[in-house]
């Protein structure tokens, strides 16, 4: 399909490929302008890419046997800082549920830190929030308007209600992570294709009347929101999935592992993504939206709808979210590198959310070496990722946790050595 065959690095120049010792003779060390260094040959191109703590700052880890599987793969994927969404059953509204949220993925994760968010609710008030940044755990509030993605039920309608609680996260210098989505609504003639666009008032109004306050507009999809952010003062930033960086319309449409919220849009808005990178604004960075389903979710069918055939007919939608923790940093090194990016990298994966969120990698900061599958084996995403325990059940068994990564089986031009 169209949004699997897109561009591709993979297969770059056959000079580039080689034996690694021979590599290893003719490489020299190069210092990559956004302070990652790579290693080089004079005549093949760069080889192998050290990163340094790679963040993801947008990513849903879930809970019970879901987070047993998925929460471990954010390491596997090349990232050692998670921020962590906070639209579980029920939400985290409070610094207590985030702590014990928290602790219990670093039973599952011991190695990877994790930031926790509280979901913006009307319950949340600014003494929690005085208590979260006291805390140091919770890094932030998410919101979610109201019925736009999974677990958004108890999102918000209206923002002017949560004023004394941004005025407290201002004070406070906890970050305000806004899914950018209004409710589709026919009768104003709102769909899921300019949903975004519509919400950017919002930003605007936000920032203007909080202009201390720090803002992700998460997941960009649109050559709109990307001006919007880019016009906004310094407090203002944006998170981009690596699959916006790909899919568009088409690639989703009719295609269930391929859809999630918001929906991936025009090959113009695509460009805008790739652009703001390449050019390497620093307010602009990644946050994976990474969003895990049971595959039974993403195909639902009469044996797995609730209330069987009868169920079906009401409730015929997939669930939404791409899933890309698995692979991440490679992900995006094959994605860059397919538009000319690749000297962003380091900035991209963790140089400018690190500096937006004020967290600097530190001394002893992990390290990440990508190196080039051409010429060697490996590299390919995963087909499936099945819990542990439940490896010896029956496709058809609806019970199965099964999760299919984007880019199931496909060989990308990196991977973690
Ligand atoms: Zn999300």
């Amino acid at each position: 399909m169209s949004g699997e065959a897109g561009p591709s690095t993979s297969n770059g120049k056959r000079s580039r490929e080689g034996a690694d010792n021979e590599k290893a003779s003719s490489s020299k060390k190069v210092q990559l302008a956004d302070g990652s260094s790579a290693a080089a040959s004079s005549s093949t191109g760069v080889d192998s890419i050290e990163l340094t703590a790679p963040a993801d700052f947008h990513v849903h880890l879930r809970q019970g046997e879901m987070s047993e599987l998925i929460a471990p793969h954010v390491a596997q994927g090349g990232i050692s800082l998670a921020y962590v969404m906070p639209n579980l059953v029920p939400p985290i509204t409070t610094v207590d549920a985030a702590v014990a949220y928290h602790s219990t993925l670093k039973k599952i994760a011991p190695d990877t830190d994790f930031w926790m968010t509280l979901y913006l609710h009307p319950s949340l008030t600014p003494e929690e929030i005085e208590k979260a940044a006291q805390g140091g755990v919770v890094k932030g509030v998410k919101s979610y308007p109201r019925g736009v993605t999974t677990n958004s039920e108890g999102g918000i309608e209206s923002y002017e209600a949560y004023y004394p609680v941004f005025e407290a996260m201002e004070k406070h210098g906890l970050v305000l992570n806004l899914h950018g989505e209004v409710p589709s609504d026919a009768e104003k003639n709102i769909t899921v294709l300019n949903a975004e666009a519509i919400f950017l008032s919002h930003l605007h109004k936000i920032h203007a009347r909080f202009p201390s306050l720090r803002i992700v507009l998460e997941h960009a999809t649109t050559r709109a929101a990307v001006e919007a952010v880019k016009a906004c003062g310094s407090t203002v930033a944006c998170s981009i999935t690596p699959h916006h960086l790909e899919l568009i319309v088409d690639d989703w449409a009719g295609k269930p592992l391929h859809y999630c919220k918001p929906v991936a849009k025009w090959p113009d808005d695509r460009q805008a993504l790739r652009e703001v990178i390449k050019e390497g604004h620093p307010r602009f960075f990644l946050g994976s939206d990474s969003a895990p389903h049971p595959l039974a979710s993403k195909y639902p069918s009469a044996a797995t709808v609730e209330g069987g055939a009868s169920g079906l007919a009401t409730n015929c939608g997939c669930a939404a979210g791409v899933y890309t923790s698995v692979c991440l940093v490679p992900l995006c090194a094959h994605l860059l590198e397919s538009f000319g990016a690749l000297d962003r990298l380091q900035d991209f994966v963790s140089n400018n959310g690190r500096r937006f969120y004020q967290v600097e990698a530190g001394e002893g900061a992990k390290k990440v070496k990508l190196v080039r599958t051409a010429g060697r084996t490996g590299g390919e995403v995963p087909k499936v990722c099945i819990h542990p325990r439940h490896i010896g059940l029956h496709d058809a068994d609806k019970g199965k946790l099964q999760v299919i990564p984007f880019w199931a089986g496909k060989r990308l031009g990196w991977k973690i050595e």
